[in-house]
């Protein structure tokens, strides 16, 4: 996208935070270790970063066709899960910290089956979908941070590079189920072409 910007145009960066909710953080019915530490950190980014926008998903399940463990069946953590962000239950609700920022939208997937990537979610209320509102909004770049990085933060990103938005990963904003598949969805995310950024970096004038 970058080639075909013209010089004067300004850069435009979205903050996406992914599935910040109370049941992916400590105390939660599937909590991701050091949930509440990125919901800190993605609350001053979102505050001090040069941001044109800051959206948030949800995961949001209704009746989420075999993404719940069976009752009485172990889940696998890879393909069933504990049940979790039943839609309107406290536990989808977004975490405190980010429930208290301004966010321009918030988007909803989930409702019918297992849904990772913000790509699939609605706007809550319009039903527009992620990839046009940001389209919409002539974002550029897209900075993503939350939970969790082996799963739905790299869906995310890997949907945002497809797209073509530039795409950058703020690895201290997020922060995943277990350590190899977080590495693996690391390497995959700078394969693809994602730029990996070891700090949350506030977005310089370049
Ligand atoms: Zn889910």
């Amino acid at each position: 996208m970058s080639d075909i910007r013209k010089r004067d145009e300004p850069v435009r960066c979205a903050l996406l935070i992914v599935d910040l909710q109370r049941d992916f953080c400590e105390g939660g019915a599937l909590a991701v270790e050091g949930g509440n530490d990125v919901a800190r950190r993605v609350a001053v980014l979102a505050a001090e970063g040069d941001y044109e926008c800051v959206v948030a998903t949800r995961d949001w399940h209704v009746a989420p066709a075999g993404h719940f463990a069976e009752e009485g069946v172990a889940p696998d953590y890879r393909e069933t899960w504990p049940v979790h962000c039943v839609a309107g239950t406290s536990g989808a609700s977004l975490h405190p910290l980010i429930d208290e920022l301004e966010l321009d939208a918030v988007f909803d997937k989930g409702h019918h089956r297992a849904g990772y990537s913000g790509f699939e979610a609605v706007e809550h209320h319009t039903g527009e979908t992620l990839g046009d509102w940001l389209a919409r909004h002539r974002i550029d770049v897209v900075d993503v941070a939350g939970l969790a990085t082996d799963f739905c933060v790299v869906a995310t990103a890997l949907d945002a590079v497809r797209l073509g938005f530039a795409t950058r990963v703020l690895e201290a904003a997020v922060a995943g189920v277990s350590p190899d598949t977080t590495a693996e969805a690391l390497q995959k995310m700078t394969a693809a072409g994602i730029d990996v950024v070891p700090e949350p970096v506030v977005r310089g004038s370049g």
